[in-house]
């Protein structure tokens, strides 16, 4: 109570003993305003004061009631007693809680009139006050009360209760309008103080939203910085812990086809233990974390108690690894379109009621932690995805340019748009000269099958391996094989691929076998050598040659062209292209000679090759093959080679079998010579028998002894002819058979070819030849004495056999290391063709009708001397003479 009031009302005075004046309730409706609008005081204290206005000036006590929020309950907020003691008893009395639909209360509320209750039963108020206080119920009964409404805005507020005394006057009307207009302003000033107080709340409330929405707006902005799921983690974790005001955070998350939730970010308070115990989480494990993610909604732990109620293990677990789990906690799932990617979890460090807003709050930010996971997902795909692609066509760049075949990409006018190394190997062009041009290397006869072909393609129809020729840059054919699809790039028009293999090398080795093939089947169709000759020379014409000779190395070295074969003209050349000499140089070095007519050539360019005729690596002849109409190569060569051995066994064959033929020829003739020569001094023999026979018949007495010495001179000479032929036949096959020992001693030549001569002299008086002998003194040697006289008796017995008694000259020479016997004689004399070949076997140069002989003295003398180190050799003229000539090493080499 204010003082002024207080001292203008004075001590003494009692409600009832003298009511207010006007001006008095004037005063106190005064007051009553002034308390009410001191905004200094808060409501309870307006209550209080006002309460103590009325007490006791219009009451003994008061008690001022206001309705709960939900309109059941009144609750007493302020009351005044009159005196000290009673004032425990009145509270105590007024403490209980009415409801507000029943009694008194409720009829005041409801009708907004006040209502005087004139008598309460004392036993009723002894219900509701403690024992002690029953002592003072007795002395103050507390039965008569005015209720009054407090009225605001049509509502009632709750109520103003005034009680007096039982001996004290009822209330007045003027004293109840007064009372009424007290708890009007009561009511009206808390109405104003509710207002202000809500509107205060509402503001707290906006301003906390505005709060946690700058706190989110500055994790959102964060998260949408962020490209991966552990910043995802991080940021949200750090940034949510404190925008939430927790004391910890986790961030789980499952990866897709994984079974567990793997901790990405813990922080705070309980970081250690959820790194320790929850670092990876079985799914099926049962925790608030699993069960959010399997469950896709929050799981709210708001008191310790809810842990341990529903996660019983888990809270033990906790409790196991660090002691106290958190005392409230949420987790928040991760969820994008219904599925949860993950948690977040929450913890708090008090026992928590989560309010709606704060409810919302948490799973907003939950969800933009899910998007911006969501986002870097994507994000992680789209980049694996992207180095895949990239990957991909890198591969695809390196198969390109490392293929073998040529790739080509072109627009369906032809223009090329890709053209890899090969292509450029292939063709002679550069991807820079090419590309954005029109497709080179298609000849012009070729260009309307290429267009056909890019229609084709544009209209599906593909090329699989078809065979075409294409040109190099230098104008040379390809021969190539195609394939061919039609592209279509993403909005672009379709292209054509092509690929192009060149198989220039495969078809002509196809054409070289198939040519070798043919060539085999010419060659042998004949043995007989011309015949052989004049195929093998028309073999590669006009298909690899305009020209082609053949051309064989006599025995004295000479080469000759002995077939030629011309594609344009029928008569051929005498001696094609390259000439005597370089075909010489070929057989000699057995080594082919090629040009490719690449080179610049005065006579015009003309290649040719000149490959050696070989057999058992002995060249005996060579082929040469010109051409003007293109360049021999490395393959050509080769083939040309294979021909050339083919042909040198064909050669050789035809060789074989001329002399397997000459051989039989000589065999035959020889058997009718030796049988004619044996027998003939069979024959003189017998002649000689029967002529002494008969001479002995016509006189027994006895045959005169001149007539009987010339018949066995005759005997003996045919005894005589007849061993040497034996001998000769003995020597023959001796020599066959490789058993022709020598038996080398001292010897002096020049006494032998005394020796010799001195036996000859009967068949030279014979014949009258006359022997001039010239002998060297001092020819001196190691030989074999039989068989140097055996030579040297084949060649004197010959001189004078084919000497027509002309005189024969025997002359010895010597060197320092060698000897030679010249047997020269003036006789018939040998034609040059049979001179290369009287050394061989049964060989002869004259007809067994006029010379007897088996062909033979000479071939076995050559073996002789031949085998003492020595050689043999002959010069003669035909009708002048002849001239043989022995020559012998004096120490025959070792080997
Ligand atoms: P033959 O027993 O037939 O004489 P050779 O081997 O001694 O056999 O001689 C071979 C051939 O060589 C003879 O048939 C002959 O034609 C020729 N010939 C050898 N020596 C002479 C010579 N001095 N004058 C001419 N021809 C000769």
């Amino acid at each position: 109570m204010s003082r002024s009031a207080a001292s203008r009302w004075g001590e003494p005075w009692q409600y009832g003993a003298q009511a207010p004046e006007v001006e008095e309730r004037l005063a106190l409706l005064a007051e009553a305003s002034r308390v009410l609008a001191d905004v200094s005081l808060e409501p309870p204290a307006v209550m209080e004061r006002l309460c103590e206005l009325v007490v006791p000036l219009l009451g003994a006590a008061c008690a001022l009631r206001l309705m709960s929020e939900d309109g059941r309950w009144l609750r007493t907020v302020a009351s005044a007693s009159a005196t000290p003691e009673t004032r425990l008893l009145f509270q105590s009395l007024v403490a209980p809680v009415l409801r507000a639909d029943e009694g008194p209360s409720a009829e005041v509320l409801r009708s907004g009139q006040a209502l005087w209750v004139p008598r309460l039963e004392v036993e009723e108020l002894r219900r509701l006050v403690p024992p002690q206080h029953h002592g003072l119920l007795e002395r103050i009964p507390f039965t008569r009360s005015l209720v009054l409404p407090l009225r605001a805005r049509g509502r009632g507020l709750g109520t103003l209760t005034v009680w007096r005394e039982p001996a004290a006057a009822p209330f007045e009307a003027g004293e109840q309008l007064l009372l009424q207009e007290l708890a009007d302003r009561a009511a009206l000033a808390l109405d104003v103080a509710r207002l202000y107080a809500a509107e205060r709340r509402a503001r707290q409330s906006a301003e906390v939203a505005a709060g946690r929405l700058a706190r989110l707006q500055r994790v959102t902005a964060e998260l949408s910085q962020v490209l991966t799921a552990p910043r995802v983690a991080e940021v949200v974790v750090d940034q949510g812990v404190e925008a939430v005001g927790a004391r910890g955070g986790g961030f789980w998350l499952v990866e897709p086809g994984d079974g567990q939730a793997r901790l990405l970010r813990c922080t705070g308070e309980d970081a250690r233990m959820l790194s320790g115990v929850f670092s990876a989480v079985p799914l099926e494990q049962c925790s608030p974390i699993t069960e959010s993610i399997r469950e896709a909604r929050p799981v709210w732990l708001e008191t310790p108690d809810a842990l341990v109620q529903h996660f019983p293990e888990l809270a033990a677990r906790c409790r196991m690894a660090q002691g106290n789990a958190a005392p409230s906690s949420v987790c928040l799932p991760l969820s994008v379109d219904g599925r949860a990617l993950g948690t977040l979890l929450f913890t708090f460090s008090e026992p928590r009621v989560f309010d709606d807003d704060e409810r919302a709050f948490l799973e907003l930010l939950a969800h933009h932690a899910a998007q911006a996971l969501a986002r870097a997902r994507l994000l992680e795909q789209e980049q694996r995805a992207r180095a895949a692609l990239r990957e991909a066509h890198q591969t695809l760049a390196a198969i390109i340019q490392a293929s073998p075949a040529a790739i080509m990409l072109v627009d369906m006018d032809g223009t090329v748009r890709l053209w890899n190394p090969a292509a450029e190997r292939m063709f002679g062009w550069t991807a820079d000269e090419v590309l954005g041009q029109v497709l080179p290397g298609v000849p012009e006869s070729r260009r309307e099958e290429f267009h056909r072909d890019l229609e084709g393609v544009a209209q599906g129809r593909v090329l699989s391996g078809a065979e075409t020729v294409r040109q190099h840059r230098d104008g040379t054919p390809i021969q190539v094989a195609q394939w061919t699809a039609r592209v279509c790039p993403p909005g672009g028009p379709a292209q054509c691929l092509g690929i192009v293999v060149d198989v220039t090398e495969r078809q002509r080795s196809e054409d070289a076998q198939r040519f070798l093939a043919g060539a085999g089947g010419v060659l042998a169709a004949s043995l007989e050598q011309e015949q052989t000759l004049k195929h093998v020379a028309h073999l590669a014409v006009p298909e690899y040659a305009e020209t082609c000779g053949v051309f064989l190395s006599e025995e004295t070295g000479e080469v000759r062209c002995v077939a030629t074969a011309d594609a344009d003209d029928a008569v051929p050349r005498v001696i094609p292209v390259p000439g005597l000499d370089v075909v010489s140089q070929v057989i000699a070095s057995g080594e082919p000679a090629l040009h490719t007519g690449q080179e610049e050539d005065t006579a015009g360019t003309c290649a040719w090759l000149c490959v050696p005729l070989q057999v058992r690596g002995q060249a005996f002849g060579a082929l040469t093959f010109v051409t003007s109409r293109r360049h021999y190569d490395a393959r050509d060569l080769e083939l040309a080679q294979e021909l050339a051995r083919r042909a040198a066994l064909a050669l050789d064959n035809a060789r074989l079998y001329r002399e397997a033929r000459q051989a039989i020829r000589l065999r035959e003739e020889f058997l009718s010579i030796a049988s004619h020569e044996l027998k003939t001094p069979i024959s003189a023999l017998q002649l000689q028998v029967q002529t002494l026979q008969a001479a002995l018949t016509r006189s027994p007495s006895g045959i005169p002894a001149p007539r009987l010495q010339r018949s066995l001179d005759v005997v003996e000479r045919q005894l005589k002819r007849q061993t040497q032929l034996v001998n000769e036949l003995l020597d023959v096959s001796r020599i066959s058979a490789g058993r022709l020992d020598l038996c080398l001693e001292s010897l002096d030549l020049g006494a032998l070819v005394r020796e010799v001569a001195e036996r000859f002299e009967p068949e030279l008086a014979r014949t009258g030849t006359p022997l001039e002998l010239v002998l060297a003194p001092g020819a001196l040697g190691r030989w074999d004495r039989l068989r140097l006289d055996q030579v040297l008796t084949n060649l004197l017995s010959n001189a004078v056999k084919y000497g027509r008694s002309q005189p024969v000259h025997v002359e010895l020479t010597t060197t320092d290391t060698c000897v030679r016997v010249a047997v020269r004689d003036e006789g018939i004399g040998i034609a040059a063709e049979h001179l290369s070949r009287l050394f061989h076997r049964f060989e002869r140069a004259v007809s067994e009708r006029n010379y007897g002989g088996f062909g033979l003295g000479l071939w076995i003398a050559r073996q002789m001397v031949e085998a003492m180190g020595g050689s043999i050799a002959v010069s003669s003229n035909l009708g002048v003479g002849s001239t043989f000539t022995v020559e012998l090493p004096r120490t025959r080499a070792e080997g």
